[in-house]
């Protein structure tokens, strides 16, 4: 068995160690003895959708964003094609927004791929957090990093997760991210898939999946590591208030005279 990844644009989408995204997809099929290729494709490249099993879109700043932009276009319908016929594909944080109608930021519209019908509006504070969302498709916590200046409004899409710890699509929401058919699309950064590793094993298994036609059982791997850093994230912060505002969190830290607060 194999399986052909897509890295989408890695010369100008790439923060905060995404491409630990690739290199988790591809250990995990490898130490399953299923091979993984990975193809870049850097901006400019010509895409062939129809010989990948699964893409990475990985984040951004505004700047990048807007560059990427142009690229995007000239693929939106064929990537829409793909993604309506069940290709999986997981979009972090600028990633994420690009897949929408479009991203508002304080300069400019950046026109999104209109893949998913929800729309991104910049605003002034920046949500940085570390972050903990709880969804029952996943045992444990889904654990993280973001840090965007975007709020993304869903409407009715599922999201990702329901915020236990951080600020997730907008802040106020409750919610981060999205799951549509086989796509997740998230804010976290960190990389995501090496500290959820259910959440590589679920894109791997929808991937194989429509591969082969028939579900394929992933053997088990020992991710006892992961899972004693999973615990010790969610205990570290879970206890905590969330993180509601970048200013809420300098005002605690000042009340606290500056130091880091401890965690009881
Ligand atoms: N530029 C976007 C924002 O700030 C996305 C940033 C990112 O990918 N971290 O909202």
């Amino acid at each position: 068995m194999k399986l052909t990844i897509g890295h989408l644009y890695p010369d100008l989408l790439n923060l905060y160690g995404d491409r630990g995204n690739i290199m988790c997809i591809q250990k995990r099929l490898q130490w399953r003895g299923i091979e993984a290729e990975v193809i870049p494709y850097p901006s400019g490249s010509r895409i062939d959708f129809d010989s990948l099993d699964l893409i990475l879109l990985g984040g951004g700043s505004d700047r990048e964003q807007e560059l990427v932009c142009r690229y995007l276009k000239q693929v939106a319908s064929e990537f829409k094609r793909w993604v309506e016929q069940d290709g999986v594909l997981l979009a972090v944080c600028g990633g994420y927004q690009l897949l929408g109608n479009y991203y508002l930021t304080d300069k400019t519209k950046i026109e999104g791929l209109g893949i998913l019908d929800i729309y991104t509006k910049w605003e002034p504070e920046r949500l940085v957090s570390n972050i903990i969302l709880d969804n029952p498709l996943f045992r444990y916590p889904v654990v993280g990093f973001e840090n965007h200046g975007g709020r993304t409004y869903i409407g009715d899409y599922s999201p990702f997760g329901k915020v236990r710890y951080g600020h997730g699509n907008t802040g106020t929401s409750g919610y981060e991210g999205v799951i549509y058919k086989n796509v997740i699309a998230t804010y976290l950064h960190g990389p995501l898939l090496p500290k959820n590793p259910e959440v590589c094993d679920t894109l791997l298994a929808r991937a194989l999946k429509k591969k082969y036609g028939e579900e394929v059982a992933l053997q088990p791997l020992s991710d006892e590591l992961e899972h004693m850093a999973n615990q010790a994230i969610t205990d570290r912060f879970q206890k905590n208030q969330p993180a509601s505002s970048t200013s809420e969190r300098r005002r605690r830290i000042s009340k606290n005279g500056g130091r880091k607060r401890r965690q009881k």
